[in-house]
Order: C-alpha cells, then structure tokens, then sequence
C-alpha cells in the first residue's frame, strides 16, 4: 500500500512550499492539485467559456484532457498534452479555478487522477479536500492555516519578489473571497477532517512548520 500525507487549508496558508519541502526530506512525490482545477479554468479561459455557464463548462469538461507527469521530482501538468505549467500561477487562473472547483462533474474527473495518483506513488498531496475525500484513509493528515492578514501579506511579498506589483488590499480581499467560496460550497467544501492536526502557521517560520511535519511523517511510517 502506497504511504499518503493529506495537506489541506486555504489559499496563501503556505501548502504548496511546506508540502514541496516535506516531500524533498522524505523521498514523496509532491501532488499540487490546486494546478489540475487551474489547468481545467485555463482550459475554459482559452476557449472563452463564461466562467457562469454552468451548464457550458459541464459539457467541455471532458474535452480537458488533464494529465500529470515528474521531471526531476516537478510536478508538469498536461492539458491536451501541452505542459501548461507556465500558466497557471496567475491570480486570473487562480480565481477562474475557485469559480468552477464547485462544479460536481468537474470534481469528478480531478478526484479520480488524484486517487489514481495516490494509489500508485507515496505521495504528499495538497488541496482543500484531500483528508476529507480524495484520500479518507490518509496515514497522515494535516490542516495548515494562517490568519487572510498573513496570508494576503505573504502573497503580497511574493508578487513583490518576482517583481510584480500587488496591492495588498486587493489581496486581502480576493483571498477573503476565495475562503469565502472555498468554504460554503456544497460540493466538497473546505473544511479540517475530524482526523487532521491544525497547524496555524500564523506565527512561525517555514523551516519550523517544515520540520514540525516531517518529524509527524516519520513518526508516522514508523507506525
Ligand atoms: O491551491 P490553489 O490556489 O492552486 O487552488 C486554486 C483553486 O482550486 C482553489 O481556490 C479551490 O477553489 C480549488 N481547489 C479545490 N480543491 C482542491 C484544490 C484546489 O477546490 N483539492
């Protein structure tokens, strides 16, 4: 049986750096499917697909044809076979991916890849739904949180870095909304499986948090 780490918590908690890093130090795959529901918007932005036609993005959500590959350990979305890696971090994505995550036939096909993947390779997976229902039996959960003032100020110092301009309150505010559409979803909303460890990360460093769970995966395959 393949060995699971589930991290779910909302956007800006750190994920996908603490997971990357946790999966360096404990020989996993890291699995972001934050990038397959941002691959699908894409998919949907391209075609010019209104992001409120329901009922349009239902019958061109089999046309995506989303696969995963690793290079050197990195995660390379495939969409129609294009590695569209490159496209996907942007807050346009980011945004279009939270409007359609809802959508039932859209969870459907993301969740399967995501179970097949992990079925298949010791991974540590990232998302909102990853202890709660792609992988329930999880060895080892996690909910990693922080307060939307830290969140959207370390998105802020991110953009900042690439030398992008932000405005932090415009930050503050999306990251206020996507939580908010996150959360109260009726289709797998997000929200800390019974049996995941909360981790506010509000208040400590990437290194402290990085080591904090590598210590639990140890502690948890010794089991
Ligand atoms: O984590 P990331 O910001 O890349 O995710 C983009 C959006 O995709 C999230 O705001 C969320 O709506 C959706 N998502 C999801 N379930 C996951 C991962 C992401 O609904 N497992």
């Amino acid at each position: 049986m393949s060995y699971n780490v589930a991290i779910d918590g909302p956007a800006g908690a750190g994920k996908s750096t603490i997971a990357k890093a946790v999966a360096k130090s404990m020989n996993l795959i890291y699995v972001d499917t934050g990038a397959m529901y941002r691959a699908m918007a894409l998919y949907m932005l391209r075609k010019g697909i209104s992001l409120e036609d329901t009922e349009e993005i239902i019958e061109k959500c089999p046309q995506a044809d989303i696969t995963i590959r690793y290079e050197n350990g990195v995660q390379v979305v495939l969409l129609n076979g294009e590695n569209v890696n490159e496209f996907l971090r942007t807050e346009e994505v980011g945004s279009a991916a939270s409007v359609i995550s809802p959508i039932p036939e859209v969870r459907r096909k993301l969740v399967e890849l995501q179970k097949n993947l992990a079925a298949q390779r010791d991974c540590i997976m990232d998302g909102r739904d990853i202890g709660t229902c792609v992988l329930p039996n999880a060895q080892l959960k996690i909910f990693l949180t922080a307060s939307s003032e830290v969140r959207a100020k370390r998105r802020y110092d991110e953009l900042v870095q690439k030398g992008v301009e932000g405005d932090l309150s415009t930050i503050l505010e999306d990251i206020k909304e996507r939580d908010y559409r996150d959360t109260h979803r009726e289709e797998s909303p997000l929200k800390q499986a019974e049996d995941a460890v909360l981790i506010d990360t509000s208040n400590m460093s990437a290194e402290e948090v990085i080591s904090t769970i590598s210590r639990m995966c140890r502690e948890s395959r010794e089991q």
